[in-house]
């Protein structure tokens, strides 16, 4: 089922891999936009989801955060994390430096507790103020999902160039101040096989973590309906196994499954 969130807040939602988490969605509320279009997103293929409303401004996040984390300080629930996701990818966002700055300020007002987390495609690393915004937050979470050219033109399908070397070379920058998230897939697409489990995959897939030495690696695969019908979840054994081979390399590693 296709997801299309609320701007530029939703939820409180429980996450499976980070709590109770309030979502602040930078992009446009009545489609998706993303420099990737990865045939498994949640919020559809970006063809189907082209938004005809702006980004919210950067003052109307700031206004809407305040106004909905001072409601969860007097009615509850506290939240865990306040998550930026939503409808593609928030580094697109023109104003994403400033905004993360107005966000761990209200975070340290309200809920000091919280951890701040980005999940990103990290499309945009090489820019350097959204590098250095990244730094900022408690969990710079920054997808990779292979280091295949070909695989990543198949599964994650980025709409502008995207140059895999270089962007392992910036995670590398990151180093412990992000953590990789990584999808993993069975099943096929347009005839060819999007599975990401065998040795092809993972094994230059571990190379890339081991030089990158992120804080954490969180692994998982599709948990609903995905708008590629082909795919299917990778096995529990196979997640737990990578994750095993992960954690060799003396690196946290989470499975969701
Ligand atoms: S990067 Fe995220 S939001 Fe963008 S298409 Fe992929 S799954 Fe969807």
């Amino acid at each position: 089922m296709t997801v299309i969130y609320p701007s530029p807040i939703f939820g409180p939602v429980r996450s499976r891999r980070l709590g109770t988490s309030l979502g602040i969605n930078l992009l446009p509320a009545d489609g998706k936009c993303c420099s990737f279009d990865c045939i498994y997103c949640e919020c559809g293929f970006n063809s189907d989801f082209v938004p005809h409303e702006r980004m919210p401004q950067k003052d109307e996040v700031i206004r809407a955060l305040q106004h909905q984390l001072r409601k969860m300080k007097e009615e509850g629930p506290t939240p865990d994390v306040l998550t930026f996701a939503g409808n593609g990818e928030p580094t697109l966002h023109p104003d994403f430096p400033d905004i993360i700055d107005a966000t761990i300020t209200l975070r340290d007002k309200y809920f000091p507790k919280a951890k701040v987390s980005v999940l990103t495609n990290a499309t945009q690393i090489h820019r350097q103020e959204v590098f250095d915004a990244l730094c900022r937050v408690d969990n710079n979470i920054c997808k990779l999902d292979t280091i295949s050219p070909d695989y990543i033109n198949l599964i994650d399908r980025p709409n502008g160039s995207y140059d895999v070397e270089k962007t392992i070379a910036r995670l590398k920058e990151f180093g412990q101040r992000c953590i990789i998230q990584t999808m993993f897939l069975g099943g096929e697409h347009m005839g060819k096989s999007a599975d990401n489990t065998g040795e092809a995959f993972v094994q230059p897939w571990l190379k890339a973590v081991a030089e990158i030495q992120p804080r954490e690696v969180m692994i998982y695969t599709i948990a609903r309906e995905t708008p590629a019908h082909g795919l299917k979840k990778a096995p529990r054994e196979v997640l737990d196994a990578i994750g095993e081979q992960v954690r060799q390399l003396g690196i946290e590693c989470q499975v969701a499954y």
